[in-house]
């Protein structure tokens, strides 16, 4: 079976990451697919805007720093190799939409909260990768 033959799975690296791997996992085996993966750092003048009175660079640096060693460890227990890791400075659903077309996936894994209603409203990144995926889009639900 090979319907899909390059999974990328995105992931904000807490804990439910260990969800999306196991099923991430699953699928590749299935399809005997290529795995790819990401997390997008948001800068944080984007989070908190250009206007905050000090200097964000250290605090930055540590966060990258941090994502990329965790980023790191949850591609070694899915045996992704270094080049198909990215670490990617935005907007996470425009970012991991632009991946999927630039390395042309064919599916993209993202965790879902299952939110409806005014939940909605107040962020869910797979309704932002719905909206521009190049790709077929899997919604894993995670938590609550
Ligand atoms: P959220 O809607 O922000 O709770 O996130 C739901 C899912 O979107 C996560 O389980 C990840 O699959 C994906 N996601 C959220 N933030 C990021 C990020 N910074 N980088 C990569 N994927 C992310």
């Amino acid at each position: 079976m090979n319907e899909y033959t390059h999974i990328l799975v995105a992931v904000d690296l807490t804990e439910e990451s260990r969800v999306l791997a196991k099923k991430a996992c699953a699928l590749q085996k299935a399809y005997e697919a290529k795995l790819s993966c990401v997390h997008v750092i948001e800068p944080l003048s984007l989070t908190y805007g250009v206007d905050v009175p000090m200097d964000l660079s250290t605090v930055q640096e540590q966060i990258q720093e941090t994502a990329k060693i965790q980023l790191r460890e949850f591609a070694m227990e899915l045996e992704i190799v270094t080049t198909d890791q990215h670490l990617i400075f935005g907007r996470p659903e425009t970012e991991i939409d632009s991946l999927a077309n630039q390395i042309a996936a064919d599916l993209i894994v993202v965790g879902s909260h299952g939110r409806h209603g005014i939940a909605l409203l107040f962020r869910s990144t797979v309704n932002g990768v719905l909206h521009g995926a190049p790709c077929d889009v899997l919604a894993v639900r995670v938590g609550i």
